[in-house]
């Protein structure tokens, strides 16, 4: 059996691995696709020590520091359930079952998207769910922010720092937001707050993004809005579906994870996206991978050995 069986091979697993590979532990590491968010990013600039890098760049980068290391990779492999016992078993689809010591949980989240036309074909060339990662690409440039919760309306706020006008569509009557949050949108002379649009489309040039086609609901009339920018704040979904009532989760469906990254399971930690983080960002989901692992290398000290 592994000693650190670690799910997930974004840069919350990788870092884990790492730190349980240079504790001498036995690790493993599965993933449906090593890489995660990360190998869908184009520009990242955020990522501190390293100015600027692309999304593939740094999951090659990724794959061979852990390479480095006795790390067995199990790449293509998803995982379906998790049992406990005085060994912890993973089961994959492939009908394998893994057996570990520990389990750090790494798997990530996921942005929900408007699944309207043009948002695929325009995403990273105009269509954006990061406005940490990449608002300042807009500097200047109109945009739009499409969810008027907290997440749209701190966006918003952001956004309306750097670049030159955001326009909020919130599908509801109501926004969501905090009322703080509300007031201080409202107070910056550069946010529009639309409620009840129904954006249908992104618009391009077949290069980028030149605008969005919306439905106003109480009326029933389309119009279009010339925008440089489009950001999705809908909601970042935690791909913890598969661990429902085996670890406890917040009502979004995070896994509650202590200082230490343990979750409500001994033996078993989290981290990165899929956790109750305050935020998610890559450097984030790596201090965290290193703290979950070391919170398994804490426990396995203090575990009986077989
Ligand atoms: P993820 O990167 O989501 O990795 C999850 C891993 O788990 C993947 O390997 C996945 O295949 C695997 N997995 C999921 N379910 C299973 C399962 N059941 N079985 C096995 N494996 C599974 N952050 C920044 O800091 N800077 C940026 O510029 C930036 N830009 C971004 C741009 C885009 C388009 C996106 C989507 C995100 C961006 N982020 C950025 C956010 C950043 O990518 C995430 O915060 C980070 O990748 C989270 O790391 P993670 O390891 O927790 O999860």
């Amino acid at each position: 059996p592994f000693e650190v069986l670690v799910v997930g091979g974004g840069p919350a697993g990788a870092s884990a691995a790492i730190y349980a590979a240079r504790k001498g532990l036995r690790t493993g590491i599965v993933a449906d696709k090593f890489g995660g968010q990360v190998a869908e990013t184009v520009g990242i600039e955020n990522f501190i020590s390293v100015k600027a890098t692309q999304g593939p760049k740094l999951v090659a980068n990724l794959e061979a520091h852990v390479h480095d290391y006795e790390v067995d990779i199990m790449d293509n492999q998803r995982a379906l359930s998790l049992k406990s016992g005085k060994l912890f078993e993973l089961k994959l689809e492939s009908g394998a079952v893994i057996k570990s010591r520990t389990v750090l949980l790494a798997t990530g989240a996921r942005w929900r998207e408007m699944k309207v036309p043009g948002e695929q074909e325009y995403r990273g060339k105009g269509v954006a769910y990061c406005p940490h990662c990449d608002g300042p690409l807009f500097k200047g440039k109109r945009v739009a922010v499409i969810g008027g919760g907290n997440s749209g309306i701190e966006a918003a706020i952001d956004l309306a720092n750097i670049v030159e006008h955001v326009t909020v569509l919130e599908f509801d009557a109501i926004l969501r937001a905090d009322d703080v949050l509300q007031k201080k949108a409202r107070s910056m002379g550069n946010i529009d707050i639309i409620t009840q649009a129904m954006t249908t489309d992104v618009t391009g040039d077949g290069q980028r993004v030149n605008g969005l086609d919306y439905t106003d609901r109480a009326t029933n009339e389309t119009h279009h809005v010339a925008l440089a920018g489009i950001f999705v704040q809908i909601g970042l979904v935690p791909n913890s579906e598969w661990l429902t009532g085996i670890v406890d989760v917040t009502p979004r469906g995070e896994i509650i994870v202590d200082g230490k990254g343990q979750t409500s399971i001994p033996g078993v930690f989290a981290a990165g996206d899929v956790t109750n983080s305050a935020y998610k960002q890559i450097i984030i989901a790596m201090g965290s991978g290193a703290t979950a692992s070391l919170g398994a290398f804490d426990h396995l000290i203090r575990s009986d050995v077989d």
